[in-house]
């Protein structure tokens, strides 16, 4: 670009250190506007208490191969980043529902920005503006209505009690109990899901365990509600949650669901809820001796690490322990897995944010998921979180699997090979 000479200035005489400098030798320029650009739309963002980190990104781009989402579509947290910086509005855009929290990206990034914060500040005050996804307001609703993100009557809560075989018992009976088991939504009321509550009794009472349970007293911990912005229901449900568990006595809170895990582990301490919380897996791995596996399952599986149990909760060891205690499991480990595993799209909100991913994505983070489980040459999808159960189903048919990969949670195959 050419020098505007009206930018040029020139004295006639200067004196540097005592040296006369005449014209030729005073040259300097004026303060040069390269471009216009202003900071307000990034500055919206890094005032927000929690999002402040959002400002260190230096564009080095390692968040982007690991972004579930960028697999799918164009993401990460250094497009967000740039697109702040062009002037687009976070708290309009559709960018800000795309993130799943699932935390790969906060792994890698040498300037720790942390999404698992920003997100939750941005959508907070995008929720209060009214400015949420149709499908996940009505989460949101059902949450606040009925206690349970799928909309179903509290007074149901235990029904999948009443189809066990095995006894479980209720707090409200017995007040104490070693273990209480905190088996939220899913698991209370999805079809998949309370097959797998019913297995994970049937192991307790195997077991010999002294548990309980809340049966309709239990509320959604509501943790995905919180990181897609819904941070007052989460406090108003926390509090209800931590109300309910100060009239019983217990040691410990064994958790079905590792998004539970992370709400009542690190998030109901902050309103005076502290527990020693166990996931399912953590807890049955030191324990697979004790249960009379006779059946030899003749399955190759390879196994896939929820976000919330492996990289939030660092659990890794005792899902992959119990798989090798079961007779004839053979595991395969997909290319992503442990620390660089892959999401499937449920965190964070997206459990109820699939309609508005399809507009986004070229492939749902669960289907891209079961086809790497599909080359792994796997029988078996082995999963132990309850949102990952029905969503790679549904992957299955949707990329034309049936037949050749299944879906079971760990609890299913502990349950097959105890005959
Ligand atoms: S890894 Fe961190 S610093 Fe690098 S581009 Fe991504 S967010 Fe920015
Ligand atoms: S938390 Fe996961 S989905 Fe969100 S930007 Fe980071 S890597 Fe992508």
């Amino acid at each position: 670009m050419p020098i505007d000479k009206k930018q040029i200035i020139e004295k006639e005489m200067a004196v540097v250190d005592g040296i006369e400098l005449g014209p030729d030798w005073n040259r300097m320029f004026e303060q040069r506007v390269i471009f216009d650009y202003n900071t307000d739309t990034l500055d919206k963002v890094r005032d927000l208490e929690g999002a402040e980190s959002i400002g260190a990104c230096y564009q080095c781009g390692q968040c982007i191969p690991v972004c579930p989402v960028d697999a799918v579509g164009e993401y990460g947290p250094m497009r967000v980043f740039s697109d702040l910086l062009r002037g687009k509005d976070l708290f309009e855009s559709d960018e800000l529902w795309k993130c799943t929290t699932c935390m790969n990206c906060l792994r890698v990034c040498p300037k720790e920005v942390d999404m698992i914060k920003i997100m939750p500040a941005v959508r907070e005050e995008a929720v209060m503006e009214g400015n949420v996804p149709d499908e996940l307001q009505e989460a949101f609703e059902n949450t606040f209505e009925y206690g349970n993100p799928l909309g179903e009557s509290q007074r149901k809560r235990a029904d999948w009690i009443t189809e066990t075989n095995s006894e479980v018992p209720l707090m409200k009976d017995k007040k104490e109990a070693d273990l209480l088991w905190f088996v939220e939504c899913y698991p209370a009321y999805h079809g998949r899901g309370k097959e797998t509550s019913r297995d994970m009794a049937t192991i307790l009472n195997t077991l010999k365990a002294d548990f309980g349970v809340l049966g309709t007293e239990e509320k959604c911990s509501c943790d995905s509600q919180r990181l897609a912005g819904e941070v007052g229901l989460f406090e108003e449900f926390a509090e209800q949650n931590i109300k309910t568990f100060s009239k019983y006595k217990f040691k410990q809170m064994l958790v079905t669901d590792p998004h539970a895990l992370n709400a009542l582990r690190k998030e109901y301490p902050k309103h005076g809820g502290e527990y020693d919380v166990i996931h399912y897996t953590t807890y049955l791995a030191p324990l697979m001796d004790k249960l009379n596996m006779t059946n030899k399952l003749d399955y190759k599986v390879t196994f896939h690490d929820p976000c919330y149990l492996g990289r939030h909760n660092g659990e890794y060891e005792a899902p992959r322990k119990i798989l090798d205690a079961i007779p004839g499991v053979e595991l395969v480990e997909m290319g992503r897995c442990k620390e660089q595993s892959y999401c499937c799209g449920g965190g964070g909100g997206g459990m109820w944010l699939d309609g508005f991913m399809s507009d986004h994505v070229n492939e749902r983070l669960s289907e891209n998921r079961v086809k790497e489980a599909v080359e792994t040459g796997a029988d078996l999808l082995v999963v132990c979180c309850p949102y990952e159960i029905s969503r790679f189903e549904d992957a299955v048919k949707s990329t034309g699997n049936e037949g050749k990969l299944a879906v079971k949670d760990i609890a299913e195959l502990i349950v097959e090979a105890m005959g």
